[in-house]
């Protein structure tokens, strides 16, 4: 009997969802994983051992109570689980699909030594997704509505989880956003292949139902003012995000054919989801040579999404070698299977070009050196070794810098040097920012980073307003 053995690990393996075939899922746009059964999640859930100290739950950056919904799971109880994963998470299926999870929760699990670790991630999305199919809604019965209201800018993942924790504590949250949809860039910037667009459309749905308002295709500074915000609500937090796109800072970036990873990527969501303005505004790689320049997740997304595209051949050149890449593994593994060759050590230095139009990429070879302030081992470059990669077109996937508001000064909103908005954790309140009334969490505080990092700090901002608010 399985569910009675201890020691299911030993005979019930690490399994993963079903995984579409590379040359079927690279036709179209939709995820590339199937959803766990019901026999599956549970034969997975129960090979957990319940560590007593679980590592998993302490690298989750939202410190999921994972031993114990999958323990749940392994019993087959998914409204509980629900109830449960959602009591620490905000978009609890969101970060099944994203997080990197060798890095975070099952790089730390205990069986990730040998006998595989525990799917966390498979196990996390499908709680909600099935829960969501049986009807399930977060359950607000008990909750008392108080008469304060506060604005939330930004319906990224950070803006949407301080929101989530300000309703469930009786304050209304009136979120604003400049997009359409929400999400931020869980819709317009992680490609459909990773996190379908009809997760966010059902989570909107959810938020609303919890009393959550969304002013969409509003931009504060433009559309709405600051000053108004500040005098109509009790509070404001910010979750703007980070969008200044990193520079390669070669010749050639003007050439025509070059372009920024994030404005290649919206357009495609756009053109998929017909939010596109104008048709000339959709960059369309397909049967062009396409050279990606960086190595993480961005990187990641153009490759593959030029490779739904059509284009003829995607080159993905990265500055150091394989072990030393940002992004998550599972990703490289994915897009390798679809096609991308990775040329590893090759670092750009100039983009040639004949009438205005880019021909090349030219790059140097490098070896790996003494490891950096970040532990990453730095790319010496090896004299003599310049190259041409003949290429139509180059998609440049450094990073994102801060993108500050230019009305941050005149609310007394102040920032580190390097753009980011000063919001200290440590703090008697929680994320706020030097105006008391303003709080701040997510990529605009800590950098570009990721999903789960942002729903943390989103949840604990709020947190902090709450106790600001006196609620
Ligand atoms: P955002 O998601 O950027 O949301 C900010 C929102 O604020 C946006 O909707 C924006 O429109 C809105 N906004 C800004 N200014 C205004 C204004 N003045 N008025 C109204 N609205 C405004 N992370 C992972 O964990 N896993 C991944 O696989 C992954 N892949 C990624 C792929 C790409 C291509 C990119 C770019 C990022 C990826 N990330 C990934 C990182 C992750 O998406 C971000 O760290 C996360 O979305 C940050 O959340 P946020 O809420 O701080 O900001
Ligand atoms: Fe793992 Fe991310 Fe889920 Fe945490 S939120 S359990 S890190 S997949």
């Amino acid at each position: 009997d399985r569910l009675n053995n201890d020691f299911q690990f030993l005979d019930v393996g690490r399994k993963g969802p079903q995984k579409i075939d590379a040359d079927v899922r690279k036709k179209g746009f939709g995820e590339i994983y199937e959803s766990f059964d019901k026999t599956d999640a549970s034969e997975q859930s129960h090979r957990c051992l319940e560590c007593g100290n679980p590592y998993c739950s302490w690298k989750c950056p939202v410190h999921n109570h994972i031993p114990d919904w999958l323990k749940l799971i392994s019993e087959g109880n998914i409204i509980e689980a629900a109830e449960l994963s959602h009591q620490t998470n905000s978009l609890p299926e969101v970060c099944g699909r994203v997080c990197p999870q060798d890095r975070l929760c099952e790089g730390s699990c205990t069986l990730n030594d040998g006998f595989g670790a525990v799917t966390i991630g498979s196990v996390e999305k499908y709680i909600t997704d099935t829960a969501f199919a049986m009807g399930w809604k977060p359950d607000m019965s008990k909750v008392t509505a108080t008469d304060k209201k506060v604005a939330v800018i930004g319906a990224g993942p950070a803006g949407l989880a301080a929101a989530d924790i300000l309703a469930r504590n009786g304050v209304k949250a009136v979120v604003f956003d400049r997009n359409p949809e929400i999400g931020g860039l869980l819709t317009f910037g992680i490609p459909e292949f990773k996190l379908e667009k009809d997760v966010m459309s059902r989570r909107r749905e959810i938020f609303t139902g919890m009393g959550v308002e969304f002013q969409l295709n509003t931009e504060v500074g433009k559309d709405v003012l600051m000053q108004d915000l500040i005098d109509q609500y009790d509070a404001v937090f910010l979750g703007m995000g980070t969008y200044t796109y990193m520079k390669g800072g070669f010749p050639g970036e003007e050439l025509e054919g070059v372009y920024d990873a994030l404005p290649f990527l919206i357009s495609n969501v756009n053109h998929c989801l017909g939010f596109e303005k104008d048709p000339a505004d959709f960059i369309n790689l397909k049967g062009k040579k396409v050279v990606v320049l960086g190595g993480g997740d961005t990187a990641m997304d153009c490759n593959r999404t030029s490779i739904r595209q059509g284009a003829e051949a995607v080159i993905c050149a990265y500055r150091r070698d394989e072990e030393n890449m940002p992004g998550s593994k599972r990703e490289v593994e994915n897009a390798r299977e679809e096609g991308v060759q990775f040329q590893f050590n090759r670092q750009p230095i100039e983009v040639v070009g004949e009438n205005g139009k880019v021909t090349g990429i030219k790059v140097v070879s490098t070896q790996m050196g003494e490891p950096d302030e970040n532990g990453r081992r730095r790319a010496e470059v090896v004299p003599g070794s310049e190259e041409v990669i003949p290429t139509d077109a180059v998609l440049v996937a450094f990073g994102f810098r801060p993108s500050p508001a230019p009305w941050f000064a005149d609310f007394g909103i102040d920032l580190h040097d390097d753009g980011r908005v000063k919001a200290p954790e440590q703090h008697a309140y929680p994320f706020q920012t030097t105006n008391e009334k303003v709080f701040a969490g997510g990529d605009m505080v800590r950098g570009s980073d990721l999903v789960v990092t942002a729903i943390a700090e989103g949840r604990k901002a709020a947190e902090g307003i709450l106790d600001y608010l006196e609620v």
